[in-house]
Parts: C-alpha cells; sequence; structure tokens
C-alpha cells in the first residue's frame, strides 16, 4: 500500500500518543498536564490548535483510549466500527492541499479544530486506509508480556510481534539468537 508523507507522520503520531498511556494504575501518565500536551504537539508538529487547556489534555486522553482500543481490535470490522465512531465525532473536512512543498494529499480535520478533533479525524483515517487496504493487522500491540505498546508492523510479511522499545527489541534478537543456536547444535 501507499503510504504518503502525511500518512507516516499521522502514524507515528498516533503510535506515540497511545504509548503515553500509563501501563497500569501505578504508572505515570505521558501526557501528566497542559505542558506535556504542548510540547506533544509541538514536537508532532500539528498545526493551527491555538493555546490548549485542561479541557484539550481530558479530551486528547479520552481519544488517546480509543485510539489503543482500534490497536486492539481483534479484526477489521470491529476496526472498522471504531474508526467510524471517532471520524464521525471529529466532524472531518476532507481538503485538498499542497502545503510545504508535499504533492496533492488530503487533510481530514476541520478549520479551526481542537486537537483531539485534529488527531481523531487525521489519525482516524490514516487507520482507516489500513483496513481499507486489507491490512487492519499491521496495526498491532507488542506482544510481550509486560508490554501492550501500540505499534504499526511495516515489514513485509507482517510478522513484527514487538514493539521498537528497547527491551522489547532485544527481547527478539535475544529470542531469534537462541532459536538459530538451537538449531545449529540441536
Ligand atoms: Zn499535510
Ligand atoms: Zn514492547
Amino acid at each position: 500500500m501507499l503510504i504518503t508523507h502525511d500518512t507516516r507522520c499521522a502514524l507515528e503520531t498516533v503510535v506515540d500518543l497511545v504509548n503515553t498511556a500509563p501501563e497500569d494504575d501505578t504508572a505515570p501518565d505521558g501526557l501528566p498536564g497542559v505542558a506535556a500536551l504542548t510540547e506533544f504537539v509541538r514536537t508532532h508538529k500539528i498545526s493551527d490548535v491555538g493555546t490548549l487547556s485542561d479541557f484539550d489534555l481530558s479530551a486528547v486522553r479520552r481519544i488517546r483510549g480509543r485510539f489503543a482500543g482500534i490497536f486492539a481490535a481483534p479484526d477489521a470490522r470491529t476496526a472498522a466500527g471504531m474508526i467510524n465512531e471517532l471520524v464521525a465525532a471529529a466532524g472531518t473536512t476532507p481538503r485538498l492541499t499542497d502545503h510545504d512543498g508535499y504533492d496533492w494529499h488530503v487533510h481530514y480535520f476541520a478549520p479551526g479544530a481542537s486537537v483531539a478533533d485534529h488527531l481523531a479525524a487525521d489519525c482516524g483515517m490514516a487507520l482507516a486506509f489500513f483496513v481499507v487496504a486489507g491490512e487492519q493487522e499491521r496495526l498491532r500491540r507488542c506482544e510481550a508480556p509486560d508490554c501492550r505498546r501500540a505499534f504499526v508492523d511495516l515489514s513485509r510479511n507482517r510478522s513484527r510481534r514487538y514493539c521498537d522499545s528497547r527491551t522489547c527489541g532485544n527481547r527478539l534478537h535475544v529470542a531469534a539468537y537462541r532459536a538459530r543456536r538451537k538449531e545449529a547444535t540441536g
């Protein structure tokens, strides 16, 4: 499937957003306050969202939970239902643009949209394209037992099982190394 620049940015953004959620009740939230959200918006170059407030923070945390659900969806139909709800609630306005020297592509967030609606619209549509392409299973959560981080598996044969955090990435390498050694000696 064709992944445009904006889709790729939206995917990175939504994965990072989902992964700011605390892993359990005792872990700290990766978006503890408005300042952290402002930093997130700056890092991910989310434009035109104005000055952020506590209202934005709680709205973003709410859609974060919904995005997490999409990454955990067992099949395309479940994911499609969740994406439809998310995108409809954001009041999308598809609009062609060729800003900043990029080729023509579509932005989905409505002009003046809040940061939560902006994320729901553009990231929601980025995930929608995976369902359309029959690639919903590329939207994954890490299979390491103590890790539920979200990631998008862009490997050719959809074989990635672990997120690219250092621990889980290493775990994968160690397991592969052991398997190879076992094969060689066994
Ligand atoms: Zn764009
Ligand atoms: Zn992991």
